[in-house]
């Protein structure tokens, strides 16, 4: 793979060509990207329809700490980059002129059944050891009090509530915009990837038209299982599938420097400018991918008995959207079986906001080493895909 210093991507007999293409304008594919040109190579982002209109276009933007227990090298891996975020977000921001909504917030988890308690003490133990308070002050403390004023609702805390100040929260849609700027006139969008030339390296397009690319990474979200399927002729749920997720955005002047509220699945998430984020359904089966129903009232009425100054606030907006989840439940990241100058880099699922920049680096590393020696076995498309073949077997 040749690295070029110029910045424009280049047009040959009607033909594009590159050093790297990057399938998908999600936060995924937006990072490498950025990364790929800070590293002095020619990238393009071929995106289907518009930047942010897969999974990253959403509204919750909640940062959370994998739990601190049974450490291994995933956790580390999350770790490393929920540490990381706060100065490559000011970076960005520097560079894009504009802000993030990015804050340490923090994360309250109420204590909802007795034995929580003494598990909550285990973990704050636990944290000593894995999140190395003395070094980077995060903190994991149980409080027999809300945090303020009903910041959760005393009842909702029946035996405790833990503080914690790794966690942090983001706005998804100005992230995006943001890593969109950086990157430039490198975006083509409305035009979708419709097939890899394996003998020539080619990307070919909804267009018709083909892209020359040293290397290709598919970032696609869920559709990155369909390319995947359709090239190794196998379903793609071989390699993973579409979990929606439903998220509201509310009007509640309750400051921005809250810390953000997890219990049950429901994710309370302040953000700036008198919003907060409310959030999220899992649902494997469903109709319309992009449409809200019932269960999204249900989980705003929650919303407002864990933080009753969310009762009765305007609902501003209501977002569905469908998040990658690889067969091995963890991201997956490496060259496509078969080929070698094609790669994969999605299935962030829950965490991706807090990583991405992280799965970047090292799907940059596998495009041009071909490997990349930090990556979690977990995330290894081939670890992905044992696991699969053994459970079929
Ligand atoms: C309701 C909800 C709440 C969530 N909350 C959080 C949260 O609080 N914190 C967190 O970290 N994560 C959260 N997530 C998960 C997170 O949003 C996703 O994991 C993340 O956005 C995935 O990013 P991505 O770049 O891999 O994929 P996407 O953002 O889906 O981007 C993939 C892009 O590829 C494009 N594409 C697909 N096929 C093709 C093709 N053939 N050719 C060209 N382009 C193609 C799509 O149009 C899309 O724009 C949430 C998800 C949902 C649904």
């Amino acid at each position: 793979m040749t690295h070029r210093s110029d910045t424009s991507y280049t047009i040959a007999d009607g033909h594009l060509s590159c050093d790297l293409l990057v399938v998908g304008g999600g936060v995924v594919g937006l990072w490498i990207a950025r990364l790929a040109m800070q590293a002095g190579l020619e990238a393009l982002v071929l995106e289907r329809r518009r930047v942010g209109s897969g999974a990253s276009g959403g509204l919750l933007g909640a940062l959370m700490p994998h739990m601190p227990e049974r450490w291994n090298p995933k956790k580390q891996f999350q770790f490393e980059a929920l540490s990381s975020l706060g100065n490559e977000v000011e970076k960005l921001e520097d560079e894009a002129g504009m802000t993030c909504g990015y804050r340490r917030c923090g994360r309250l988890l109420p204590l909802t059944r007795a034995h929580h308690a003494g598990l909550a003490a285990e973990r704050s133990a636990d944290v000593g050891t894995v999140w190395h308070p003395s070094e980077t002050g995060f903190s994991w403390q149980v409080l027999d009090a809300p945090y303020k004023d009903a910041w959760p609702d005393p009842a909702a805390m029946p035996h405790g509530l833990v503080h914690e100040t790794l966690a942090a929260r983001i706005s998804p849609r100005r992230y995006l915009a943001a890593l969109r700027k950086t990157i430039g006139s490198r975006i083509i969008e409305d035009e979708a990837f419709e097939r890899f030339d394996r003998e020539t390296g080619t990307v070919v397009t909804s267009s018709g038209r083909t892209i020359r690319a040293g290397h290709t990474v598919i970032a696609a979200g869920t559709g990155s299982f369909e390319i995947l399927g359709t090239m190794l002729s196998q379903e793609p749920s071989g390699f993973g599938s579409a979990v929606k997720g439903q998220a509201a955005l509310l009007k509640a002047d309750i400051g921005d420097e809250l810390p953000l509220v997890f219990v049950d699945g429901l994710y309370v998430v302040p953000h700036e400018d008198g919003r907060v984020a409310v959030g999220s359904t899992s649902e494997t089966k469903f109709d319309d991918a992009a449409k809200t129903d019932g269960q999204l009232d249900r989980l705003i009425e929650r919303a407002g008995d864990l933080c009753p100054a969310l009762r009765g606030a305007v609902v501003l907006e209501r977002w569905a959207g469908l998040r990658p989840k690889a067969i091995g439940r963890d991201p997956m990241i490496g060259i496509v079986p078969g080929t070698r100058n094609l790669s994969v880099a999605t299935g962030g699922f829950k965490i991706t906001f807090g990583i991405a920049h992280k799965m970047a680096a090292s799907a940059l590393e596998v495009a041009l080493n071909g490997h990349c020696g930090g990556l979690p076995e977990s995330f290894r498309i081939d670890t992905h895909l044992t696991k699969a073949g053994s459970k079929a077997g």
